[in-house]
């Protein structure tokens, strides 16, 4: 991922409190004095407002108004040439690097089998 989404998606996380930092206060300084101030500036202005500034993309889909994005802005954030802004909520965009995939489905349940431990008071007649 583009280090400047990285940085986005970390500071987001940190002030929402999602991930819990010891120098919470110091993480966030050093990430805002990495981020471009326009780019600060607006995913702030989202925040403020309630919204999440940077959402993920899945499925090519915003997570954040469920919209469709064009192709060419997912291929954008794939290629990680430039950050990308939802046309429609106005967020920032990124693709969520899928951490080593959960199994899509369960294993099947087996039957919990009951071994006979208990005794059963089989009254012999
Ligand atoms: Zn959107």
């Amino acid at each position: 991922m583009n280090d400047l989404l990285k940085d986005l998606v970390r500071l987001q996380a940190i002030e929402l409190k999602e991930i819990k930092e010891k120098n919470r206060d110091s993480i966030i300084q050093e990430l805002r004095s990495r981020i471009p101030p326009p780019i600060l500036g607006h995913y702030d202005r989202l925040m403020v407002r309630g919204k999440k500034g940077i959402i993920a993309v899945r499925n090519q889909v915003c997570t954040g108004c469920h919209m469709k994005l064009p192709l060419a802005v997912v291929m954008t954030l794939m290629k990680q040439e430039d950050i990308q802004l939802c046309d429609t909520c106005g967020r920032y965009l990124y693709l969520p690097e899928e951490p080593a995939a959960p199994p899509a489905e369960p294993p099947p349940a087996k039957p919990a089998v009951k071994r006979g431990r208990k005794k059963k008071a089989a009254p012999s007649a």
